[in-house]
Parts: structure tokens; C-alpha cells; sequence
């Protein structure tokens, strides 16, 4: 198991103060292993699970030639025949059918054709599909222009999409709506995947109230717990809501162990600052190895991580790996997804995949200091010559939730960027994609 040592050797300028986001990034990756176990489920149940085998085709995808078009099929070898008087136009018999599902069953002589229709298996003496609408038919025969046809044409080959034998898809794959139906186009039932992680998550501070809950003055809704449960479903863990933790060093004492001793993953909100009522950072610091606790970035500059263990450290019990994430609602959702999914889908088993960064143009000059990834939200237009526009939604305040319920993006301000022109280029993180 990695130590925390190791990280402090493989991060040399491991700057407790303030890590730049890069080298943050780095430790999460060495400390967030995968959670190995694995359990069958039928495959209506796999979408967004994480595969833990290969799924390897046990058939010929499509099993068998068959037409791309509704036409006709021939043997490729009259396009050389020369026809009568030097016409570029050929003529067939047309010896019978082909229907999705029923096969021609006779056989094709030299100068023959069969009316095939759109996934109809191509007859074996046949190579070649002409479009039915490059065909004149009169009676039992048809003419088109053979200039206009080649070999192959409007044929879709046997394993041409998944070869049997082969990887359909690979361990570590999240599966998604095409996949669900690409393995049921191999007839597989169910598939392997790892157990979903169990992530436990609790706000804190004295301030805060459920909703149903009268607002006391001087309080605010408990809006972390709402974030973080909906950003959970959609990576499609086990999400155990611990509630609301008053800022008492023991209520908060016993909260931390209590979810590092039923979870794999513990994250909290708020108290990780220096305030006098900041008590999570300062119970971590006791109960966990801390990998780092402020970053150079904003919002999120407090964001404690590291391990948590849910009892004394040499009772063998595994430890949970742990982000006390900001108490501000947008450093909660901004840090998130910088930090946590990644964490949660490395530790789940997924290939993780970078999310789609694009680059776009600043319509507007946005203020930046050097030496801190700055993330504000932003509206992304798509301008009339096809290139993306941004500009940040209204105030960039940590607190300020509609911000990012406005934005359409996130705009990445690197670290050692300093302030952006109007008209320069940034880049974006979209927050959809589309599958
Ligand atoms: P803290 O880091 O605990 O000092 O919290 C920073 C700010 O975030 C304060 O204004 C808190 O009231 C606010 N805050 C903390 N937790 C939550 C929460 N769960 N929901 C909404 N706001 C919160
Ligand atoms: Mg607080």
C-alpha cells in the first residue's frame, strides 16, 4: 500500500500551503485505487456500471454478408462481360428472392440476380448489391448502368462490425446506451463489473438546515448534501447521505469514523478553513494520513484529502479515502469534479477518461492572477463561423449557486495565467456531453 511518504518522495515540491492543481491531482491518482470485487448482473442492469473482464464476441457481428440496400445481388464478375454493341448497360435475370430472415435458398447462375431487401442474407455466388433505384425493371429482368456499380458495393460483410473471438469491449469500460445494445447484438446476457462504491457523504456547520426544516435567522439550507447526493447518482455509486454534523469536535469525531468504517469513500463539506469553527481538517489531521489540504486554485483553495481510518490505524480495518470538500456551494461542485470523480471513478474500476475540453474565444476580458488554476463558470455560444464564445456568468463568488446553474461550462484559467484580453483564446470544460 502506497504511504504517505511515498507521495511526499514522488511529489518533491510537495508545498503543503498551497499545491498547484497538477501535482494535487497527481497524489489523488496514486491513493485512489480500484475496489476490486466483482458480480454478474443481467445486462438490462449493466448501463453505467464499470465492466471488470473483457467481453469477447462469440459471434461474427453480423453473422452472416447481408444487404446494406434494398436491390439487387450479382456476382461482381458480369461488370467485366462486355454487353452488346459496347453499351456500358447490363442485364439480369432476376431468379428470386431474398427477404430479411429468408434466405435464397437456390443457387445464382452467371448473368442471374436476386431481389434482395435491406439485411437479407447476400446468396453465396453473389458479391455485389445494386440500389433498387439504379434499376429499371421489366418483368423478370432489370437493367442498370454497370459504370455506376463496383465490387462490395452495398454489402455489409459477415464480422465486419465485431469479430468473433475478439474484444467487444474492454475491462473498465462504463457501459453505455450503445454498448448495452452492442452486447446485446452477441446475444450476452449478463456481464462482469465491479460493485459500485459506497461513498458517504455529511455537511457541516451550525448554520445549516434540512429543507422541510424552518430557516432560523442567520442560517441557510443545506444545499452541499443536495449537490453532492445528485453529482453522486450520476456516476452511479452507492450514495449513503450521513446528514448534517454540528461543528463539535466529538459529533464530528464520531461522524468521520462512522462513515470511514461503512464506506470507501468519505467526503464532507465545509470546516476545512481556518476558522475557529473549522474542526474537520483539524480531526483529519489526527484520524487520517492528510495528502494535502489547500490548493492554488479557486474557488477550492480549502480541500482537505488523504486517508481515514475508522478506528486506531493498527486494527487492520482498511481506510476510507477522504475529501473535506469547501463549505461554499460552488468550491463543493468545482472541486468535485476536479478531484473527486476522478477519484471515484479510479476506484470503481473505470478507465478514467479526461473530460471534453474545448477551446474557445473570450468575449469578454476576464481578471486572473498568476500562480492558481482558476475555474469560473461560463455561458459557451457557438459563434455563425462554427468556433465556440464564452463569457463568465455574472458574479464568479464561491457562494453564488446560480452561478453554475447558469453556465453551461466551466472556463480553466491555467496556473501560471495571468489576467485574459477580450478576444483571446481559453479553454472550456462543456458540462454535457452528449451520450
Ligand atoms: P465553511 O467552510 O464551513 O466555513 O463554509 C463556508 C461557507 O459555505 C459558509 O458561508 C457556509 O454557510 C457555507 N456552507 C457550508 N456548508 C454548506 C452547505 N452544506 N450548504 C450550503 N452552504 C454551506
Ligand atoms: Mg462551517
Amino acid at each position: 500500500m502506497t504511504t504517505s511518504e511515498d507521495i511526499s518522495r514522488c511529489v518533491p515540491e510537495h508545498d503543503a500551503q498551497a499545491l498547484p492543481v497538477a501535482q494535487a491531482r497527481a497524489i489523488v491518482r496514486r491513493w485512489a485505487q480500484p475496489v476490486a470485487t466483482a458480480e454478474r448482473v443481467a445486462l438490462r442492469a449493466s448501463l453505467d456500471r464499470v465492466l471488470a473482464e473483457d467481453v469477447i464476441s462469440p459471434i461474427d457481428v453480423p453473422s452472416h454478408n447481408n444487404a446494406a440496400m434494398d436491390g439487387y445481388a450479382f456476382d461482381s464478375a458480369v461488370l467485366a462481360d462486355p454487353a452488346p454493341g459496347g453499351s456500358a448497360e447490363l442485364e439480369l435475370e432476376v431468379a428470386g428472392q431474398a427477404l430479411a430472415g429468408h434466405a435464397f435458398t437456390g443457387h445464382v447462375a452467371r448473368g442471374q440476380c436476386v431481389r434482395i431487401m435491406t439485411g437479407a442474407t447476400i446468396p453465396a455466388e453473389c458479391d455485389t448489391v445494386i440500389a433498387q433505384e439504379q434499376t429499371v425493371r421489366t418483368g423478370e429482368r432489370i437493367a442498370f448502368d454497370a459504370r455506376r456499380i463496383s465490387q462490395g458495393s452495398n454489402c455489409r460483410r459477415a464480422g465486419e462490425d465485431l469479430a468473433r473471438g475478439r474484444a467487444a469491449l474492454t475491462a473498465g469500460r462504463i457501459v453505455r446506451a450503445a454498448d448495452v445494445g452492442l452486447l446485446a447484438s452477441l446475444g450476452v446476457a449478463e456481464v462482469a463489473v465491479h460493485r459500485r462504491l459506497r461513498v458517504a457523504f455529511f455537511s457541516t456547520g451550525d448554520e445549516l438546515r434540512s429543507v422541510g426544516e424552518p430557516l432560523d435567522t442567520g442560517c441557510v439550507y443545506d444545499s452541499n448534501r443536495y449537490t453532492l447526493g445528485a453529482m453522486l447518482a450520476r456516476l452511479n455509486v452507492e450514495a449513503l447521505d450521513l446528514g448534517i454534523v454540528r461543528d463539535e469536535p466529538a459529533a464530528l469525531e464520531a461522524a468521520l469514523r462512522s462513515a470511514a468504517s461503512c464506506a470507501d469513500v468519505v467526503l464532507s463539506s465545509g470546516g476545512v478553513s481556518v476558522g475557529d469553527a473549522d474542526f474537520t481538517r483539524r480531526l483529519f489531521e489526527t484520524l487520517g494520513d492528510v495528502g494535502f489540504w489547500q490548493l492554488a486554485m479557486r474557488p477550492g483553495r480549502p480541500l482537505a484529502f488523504g486517508r481515514l481510518w475508522p478506528t486506531h490505524r493498527d486494527d487492520g480495518l482498511r481506510p476510507a479515502l477522504f475529501f473535506g470538500l469547501p463549505g461554499n456551494p460552488v468550491a463543493v461542485m468545482v472541486t468535485f469534479y476536479q478531484f473527486v470523480r476522478e477519484a471515484l471513478l479510479a476506484m470503481s474500476g473505470a478507465k478514467v477518461e479526461a473530460p471534453l475540453q474545448l477551446r474557445a474565444t473570450s468575449s469578454t476580458p476576464i481578471k486572473k492572477r498568476p500562480g492558481r488554476t482558476e475555474y469560473q463558470r461560463g455561458v459557451a455560444t457557438r459563434a455563425a463561423d462554427g468556433t465556440w464564445l464564452v463569457a463568465p456568468t455574472g458574479s464568479q463568488g464561491s457562494g453564488v449557486l446560480s452561478s453554475m446553474s447558469r453556465a453551461n461550462c466551466l472556463i480553466v484559467l491555467a496556473h501560471e495565467q495571468g489576467d485574459v484580453a477580450a478576444g483571446a483564446p481559453v479553454e472550456i470544460v462543456p458540462f454535457d456531453g452528449l451520450i
